[in-house]
């Protein structure tokens, strides 16, 4: 069993300041697969004076050493991509193919996608050509306090580390304690990568231990969150009193809109993107608004998509669905299928209880309601399990309508073979991202939300921005080499 309960403080392993073990539970079998610590204030204030230390020289390191330093974290993380994929399906599910070619390559894709920002971008700018002694001046916010989810625990990580390392912040993680292992690893790479000593520190624990005194610390300069709208609250009010600025990332309610003449896999595809990751997605397309013309033989192929799935054990590799994370979150999805069954909405496949064959570990059965309204608890609240609601409608404006109707505005996805008509609902639809026909985005851009989907941009330029202040200079001399 591994154990893991030290924390990484400037630059070293060290025990917390009072022993609080904590099990990690493997989500297949309901066993403790590992020991942690829940860390405490004592432990947030250690790495809160190492960061602050350390900023002071690292947000005047040169362009050039950050940008060595990311390719050299490229390089180690590649180097232990199978040690991160093995605790990723351990700590939280991902069945182990899907853990190495999504989950672990979310990572070093972001990686690569900063070194690119950070080639290109200018820490310092002129202004404009009537104002020749005017300049602006990027340099990094400060210290960094970053809590992150655990359903794409690499992903979430590599969007906040990454580009706080671009920007020449230090930093503090506390990644979930319910899929710690990963940072573990996380913080192993940073380590030999040769990131200095206190600019990159992780301390395990929960959201009132570590996150609340990483919140409300004098000493933190800015929060990025990534998690549930709730938690997302709480830290909001909490960062308040100290007048830091907090970057939420938060839940969603995506549409996914297809339309009558969408191509023939559209929907197949739509239940494929809701149901991946065991439907731990926060972008996840888990409304799905059919024209009616095409209702039917919708519902019949999302059914058929549905039942497709084979549910099993993580381990195994092949393109299974494999367990939700936690009992808590097994609980919240039986309560949202009972909801759906009771509010009137048509069950069409999957329903309570595990699938058949399964008396333990947190697997859920695909599931799809149809006849459902946008006024139904699974068309307003974000469910994170394989549960896909069906809602019919007749009109393009009803569709944006239902579409725009929800206090969420993560994504929104769109299936149309009308050129005109998608980029009329990507300006209507309000969400910070709109993925029309199944093609995804490129590499540097942002991934965000708006509404109660947070505030934040990851990814690309706008996520080194989240990390930078923007100085106004005059009187700069042009003598500067
Ligand atoms: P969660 O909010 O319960 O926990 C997220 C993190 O916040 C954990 O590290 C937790 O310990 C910490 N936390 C909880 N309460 C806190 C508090 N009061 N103060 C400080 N820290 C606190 O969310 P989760 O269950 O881990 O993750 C699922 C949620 O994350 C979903 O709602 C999902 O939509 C969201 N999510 C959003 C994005 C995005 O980019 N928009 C990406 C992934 C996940």
């Amino acid at each position: 069993m591994i154990k893991k309960t030290d924390f990484y403080i400037d630059g070293q392993w060290v025990a917390p300041a009072v022993e609080n073990e904590f099990p990690v539970i493997n989500p297949a079998n309901e066993e403790v697969c590992a020991t942690i610590s829940l860390g405490g204030k004592a432990d947030v204030d250690a790495a809160v004076k190492a960061a602050r230390r350390a900023f002071e020289s690292f947000v005047y390191s040169s362009k050039k050493d950050r940008l060595d330093l990311l390719h050299e974290i490229l390089r180690v993380y590649l180097a232990r991509s199978e040690d991160l994929t093995e605790v990723t399906t351990l700590e939280m599910g991902a069945p182990v193919d899907l853990s190495r070619d999504s989950q672990t390559t979310s990572g070093d894709w972001h990686i690569e996608g900063f070194i690119r920002v950070l080639e290109e971008f200018d820490f310092e700018r002129p202004f404009r050509a009537d104002a020749p002694n005017d300049r602006i001046i990027y340099e990094g916010v400060g210290v960094i306090g970053m809590i992150t989810p655990w359903n794409w625990p690499m992903n979430q990580v590599a969007l906040k580390v990454i580009p706080a390392l671009a920007a020449g912040c230090s930093m503090i993680l506390k990644p979930s304690e319910l899929a710690p292992l990963s940072s573990v690893i996380w913080a192993e790479i940073m380590d030999e990568a040769g990131v200095p000593a206190g600019v990159f520190n992780m301390i395990n624990g929960d959201g009132m231990g570590v996150g609340s005194a990483l919140t409300a610390h004098p000493g933190v300069d800015a929060i990025s969150f990534t998690g549930s709208t709730r938690a997302g609250i709480a830290i909001s009010q909490s960062a308040a009193a100290t007048l830091k600025p907090v970057h939420l990332e938060l839940g969603g309610k995506s549409a996914n809109i297809i339309f009558a003449d969408a191509d023939e896999k559209a929907v197949k595809r739509g239940v494929n993107h809701c149901f991946q990751n065991t439907g731990q997605s926060c972008n996840a397309p888990t409304r799905m608004l059919v024209e009616r013309s095409i209702y039917d033989q919708s519902v019949e192929a999302a059914v058929k998509a549905a039942n497709d799935y084979k549910v099993d054990d993580p381990a195994k590799p092949g393109k299974h669905m494999g367990p939700v994370v936690s009992q808590m979150q097994y609980d919240k999805i039986q309560t949202m299928i009972q909801a759906g069954i009771e509010d009137g909405a048509r069950l069409v496949a999957g329903g309570l209880g595990r699938p058949e064959g399964f008396n333990h570990g947190y697997f859920v059965r695909p599931t799809v309601f149809a006849d459902v309204t946008n006024e139904m608890r699974i068309a307003r609240e974000e469910i994170f399990g394989p549960v896909l609601s069906i809602i019919p409608f007749d009109t393009e404006e009803e569709a944006v309508n239902i579409a725009n109707d929800t206090e969420y505005g993560l994504s929104n996805y769109v299936q149309t073979a009308d050129g005109a008509r998608r980029n009329r609902l990507a300006r209507q639809l309000r969400s910070g991202m709109v993925e029309m026909n199944g093609q995804s985005r490129a590499n540097g851009m942002p991934f965000g939300g708006m509404k109660q989907s947070g505030n934040g941009r990851e990814g690309g330029v706008w996520g080194l921005e989240d990390f930078l202040e923007v100085k106004a200079v005059s009187g700069w001399s042009n003598e500067d080499p």
